[in-house]
Order: structure tokens, then sequence, then C-alpha cells
């Protein structure tokens, strides 16, 4: 058995950042606009602090301005929506991030369908759901839009492929198996999605040509659970006695899958560059309808 090829996401991500920063440039030098991106956190949470502060600095470094609003953990629902309005009337932000999770006095859905679906750079908002569902999409939801490039550039055929997507979560799983089906590049795969509640978990994803695990349980995927040969990315960023691991048990599943994505370095640096390539796109579409 020859051990898997490795999905580097690092690697893939710089070198998309490379490419987004030179649109950028372009787009600033032609529109004397520079893209913007408001990040909003609300409350201490640690892990929240620093995914902000990462997606801050790869904006930077792509040429595309942000701005940082941090409200304390006590901030009502009205008082978030008030900012949110504040962003989606200023012309100067292009693309808005409200960082989940929220403080529980607030309901995530009512503040996520507030935020403009012209501004809305991480493709929540129902409008832009309905949008990628119907194959016509505005902005790509960041963390699947991450996977399917690492298919593509790694040369994984997804067409007339199984795959099959373990979780079904807003963020991550249902959007993925919704753009896996669609016809296009990355796509026309046969999708199936298992969740908490499948049952023979393991006889469906030992049939996948594509196995994502999008679950959150730390090395939950075995070997015994993967087709030899198959493409497997692991989406799951979990902690385990003080380190980060995957949702896949890759020191195992490596002697299995053909490819496989590790973690970290796989999935998390993508999505953060598909965030600068939505912001990239608002700051278009907001000159276009401008
Ligand atoms: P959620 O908790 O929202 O969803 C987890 C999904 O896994 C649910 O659909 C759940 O099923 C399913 N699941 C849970 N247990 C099992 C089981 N035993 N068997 C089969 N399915 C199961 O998580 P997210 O989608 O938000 O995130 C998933 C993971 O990805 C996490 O580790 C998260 O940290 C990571 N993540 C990584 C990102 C990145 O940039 N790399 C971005 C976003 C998330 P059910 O619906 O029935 O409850």
């Amino acid at each position: 058995d020859v051990p898997a090829h490795i999905i580097d996401g690092k690697a893939l991500a710089e070198k998309l950042r490379g490419e987004i920063a030179s649109d950028v440039s372009t787009f600033t030098n032609e529109s004397g606009v520079t893209p913007h991106l408001a990040a909003v956190l609300v409350g201490e949470d640690p892990a929240s602090a620093v995914y902000v502060r990462n997606k801050e600095r790869a904006c930077a470094n792509v040429g595309i301005g942000s701005t940082l609003h941090r409200l304390p953990a006590e901030t009502t629902q009205a008082e978030l929506l008030e900012l949110i309005g504040q962003l989606n009337a200023n012309d100067s932000v292009h693309g808005i991030l409200v960082q989940l999770p929220l403080p529980a006095q607030i309901e995530e859905k009512a503040v996520l369908d507030a935020v403009s679906a012209l501004k809305d750079v991480d493709a929540f908002h129902p409008e832009n759901v309905g949008l990628i569902v119907q194959g016509r999409p505005r902005f790509l939801p960041c963390t699947p839009c991450g996977v399917q490039q690492m298919l593509i550039h790694h040369g994984v055929q997804t067409a007339g492929a199984h795959a099959v997507v373990i979780g079904r979560s807003e963020i991550v799983g249902k959007p993925l198996v919704n753009m896996l089906m669609q016809k296009g590049e990355a796509a026309n795969a046969t999708v199936t999605v298992c969740h908490s509640r499948t049952r023979d978990l393991n006889d469906i994803t030992r049939q996948a040509d594509i196995l994502i695990a999008a679950i959150g349980l730390p090395l939950f995927v075995k070997a015994d659970m993967v087709k030899p040969g198959a493409a497997v990315i692991d989406v799951g960023i979990n902690r385990l006695e003080g380190k980060l691991v995957g949702d896949v048990d890759f020191d195992q599943v490596c002697e299995v899958a053909g490819a496989i994505s590790p973690v970290p370095g796989g999935v998390g640096p993508m999505t953060i560059t598909m965030l600068l390539r939505n912001t990239l796109t608002a700051a278009t579409l907001l000159r276009k309808t401008s």
C-alpha cells in the first residue's frame, strides 16, 4: 500500500491569496476603491477572537481593508442589529462578517438575516443560500468553496463520483452537499449526506470515492470507514489533549486513502482565502449596482 497523497490546503491557500492580491490591486487601481471587510465580534470567546484576528491579518496581506467592531458580551440583539444597519448603509463597507457563535441573548438567525445580501461574504443569507441551491451563486460559502477548490487543484474527479458528506450543518455540510450536486466544475457528483441519525454509517462511507468529514468529533473517521484509494477531506477542527486534530484519524486513514487533507494545514487556511475572494466579489458587485 502506498500512503495517500497529501492535499495541502496551506500551500494552495498561499497560491490563491497571491492571485487574489493581484486581482485586488487591479480592482483598486481601476476603481480607486479599496475592498473593505467589517468584522463584528460580540463577547470574549478566545477562539473567536483568534479567528477574527487571522481574518483581519489575511485581509491586510492581500490589500483588503478591514475594521473590527468589538461589542461587549452583554450586547442586546437590538444593539447588534443597529450596528448591522449602519454597516449595511455604509458605502465604504463591502463585506460584513458576524463571527459566530453569538451570546445566548441574541438570536443568530435574526442577525444573519439582517446582513445585506450584497455584503453577505459568508453566504448565510437565505437569498444567497437560495441562489446556491438554484445553481447560480452570488457568493460561495467559504468552507465548502475551500473544499471544492482543494478537489479541483488536486485533480480529484468529482463528475460521476460518489461523494459522501458527513455533517449537515448550515455552515459546512448542507451547502457543500448542494454545491457538489450542481452541474459545473468540482460538482456533478452523486452525493450522499450522513448525520447523527444515519444508520450503518460505515457501510455508506466505505462506498465514497470522495469522503468529506464535517462532524466536530476528534479522529472519528477510521481506516475501516474508507474505501481504498478514496479522496478524504477533513473539515473538522478539534482540540484533543492540547493539540489540533481533525475529524479523521489521519495516521490510520492515510494508509488507505488515495489522497487526504491534513489538520492543521488543510481546509482551515482555504476557508479564510475564500472569505477574501468573496470580499473582492462584494466590492465588485457594489460598484456595478451603484
Ligand atoms: P455542527 O456541530 O454544526 O454539525 C456537525 C454535523 O455532524 C451535524 O450534522 C451532526 O448531525 C453530524 N454528526 C454529529 N455526530 C455524528 C455522528 N456520530 N455520526 C454522523 N454524523 C454526526 O458542526 P459544523 O458543521 O459547524 O463543523 C464541523 C466541524 O468542522 C467542527 O469540527 C468545526 O470546528 C469544523 N469547522 C471547520 C472550519 C474550517 O475552516 N476548517 C469551518 C467550520 C467548521 P446532526 O445534524 O444530526 O446533529
